[in-house]
């Protein structure tokens, strides 16, 4: 049972099952390295509260997406590897690689750049290079892999950098079925052989994100980079669900009833009164809405629960609210919703993503506004 709610809208954080969580895919993925994935404030779970959680998993290896990110990491994961992968001209580097922060380059500029950053710094920096084998973001085309390296090879010759991997994100590995993984794979070892014979000794190579991670033991590699599953929702949620691989949801959101009423039968919902009620019902009041990142594509398509029952969302969103149709059933004001995550009827994060067209990450991460994260 969760606790009574100290808020009328709450994210609470379940710790422990993240934690479990990194221990069952720890177990999954064998001997690869964990790199725990926390960007964007761990997927809005909390990157502090989530890395403190790291060493009781035995995770040594955090990633997230910026430098400004990596720093704020730093403060709460004194030990272990911490790699960003996304920088600009605009970033100064050097704090990052003074705080032993790893770095991605796809290009020369980006070599030079870190070059730079290192001398400023007065320490090497620890690079991966990223190579592109068929998503098109970040990493070198092939046409330019060659180049990369040797420049790579000429900065650590030169005591600027030391490439610690070599490494790709896989586009599709969603879709367990997708032949493109398949590809992408065969270009990654091909560009991981010729960085090789060049000269290159990467301790690291990866390319697994949490999809192939559970679902890809050829994929795993040296070390997989894992966000969504460590939190809970499935990576891929249209073959398995994320229980099937013992996994269980990390951010529970609920909101305290503010009101609840009966309407007549022709009485409407909400703006541009999109809802109809074809009998008399009962409605609750619930005080969340769009600016608190609940998808406005759950207009009359979400569901929530209610004491054990799942009821439907009707009429339009709105910025602060939303109301749900009770039919029959009895509630009160002071009840509480649960409006995704873990509890009896509740709907997953997965759930929701899918009756607002969207994806689970999109969910969890954009729970925001007047929704008080909690962490248990
Ligand atoms: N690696 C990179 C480069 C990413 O951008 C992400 C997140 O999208 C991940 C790994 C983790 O992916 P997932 O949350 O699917 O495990």
């Amino acid at each position: 049972p969760l606790p009574a709610p100290q808020a009328s809208a709450e994210a609470l954080i379940d710790l422990e099952a993240y934690r479990e969580n990194l221990l069952r895919i720890g177990h999954l993925v064998g001997s690869a390295e964990l790199m725990a994935v926390l960007k964007a404030d761990a997927y809005g779970h909390g990157m502090e509260a989530c890395a403190r959680v790291l060493p009781e998993a035995g995770v040594t290896s955090a990633g997230v997406a910026t430098p400004a990110e990596a720093l704020t990491l730093r403060r709460s994961m004194a030990e272990g590897s911490v790699m960003c992968w996304l920088t600009t001209p605009a970033d100064d580097l050097a704090p990052a690689i003074a705080a032993g922060v790893e770095l991605s380059a796809s290009g020369i500029a980006e070599l030079d750049q870190l070059a730079d950053a290192a001398g400023r710094a007065g320490r090497r920096a620890s690079v991966h290079l990223k190579i592109d084998t068929g998503m098109s973001r970040a990493g070198a085309p092939l046409g330019l892999w060659r180049d990369l390296v040797r420049g790579a090879l000429s900065w650590q010759d030169r005591g600027r950098i030391e490439v610690v991997g070599i490494w790709t994100h896989l586009a599709c590995a969603d879709d367990p079925t997708d032949p493109r993984t398949d590809r992408q794979a065969v270009v990654f070892d091909e560009a991981v052989a010729e960085a090789r014979e060049l000269g290159a000794d990467p301790r690291w190579t990866h390319l697994a994100n949490s999809a192939a991670a559970l679902s890809r033991p050829d994929l795993r590699r040296d070390l997989v980079r894992v966000g969504l599953a460590s939190y809970g929702v499935s990576p891929q949620p249209e073959h398995r669900s994320a229980a099937s691989w013992g996994l269980r949801p990390v951010m529970t959101v609920r909101a305290v009833v503010a009101q609840v009423k009966r309407l007549a039968a022709g009485d409407h919902v909400s703006y541009g009164n999109s809802w109809r009620a074809d009998r008399p019902t009962t409605v609750a009041l619930v005080p969340v809405g769009y600016a608190d990142g609940i998808p406005r594509q759950l207009s009359n398509r979400g569901r929530a629960a209610l004491r054990g029952r799942v009821h439907r969302i009707i009429g339009r969103v709105c910025m602060d609210q939303l109301v749900l149709d009770l039919g029959d059933s009895t509630a009160e004001r002071g009840d509480v919703v649960t409006l995704f995550g873990a509890g009896e009827a509740a709907p997953s994060a997965q759930e929701w993503a899918d009756a607002a067209d969207t994806i689970g990450y999109d969910i969890v991460s954009g729970v925001r506004g007047r929704i008080v994260r909690r962490q248990l």
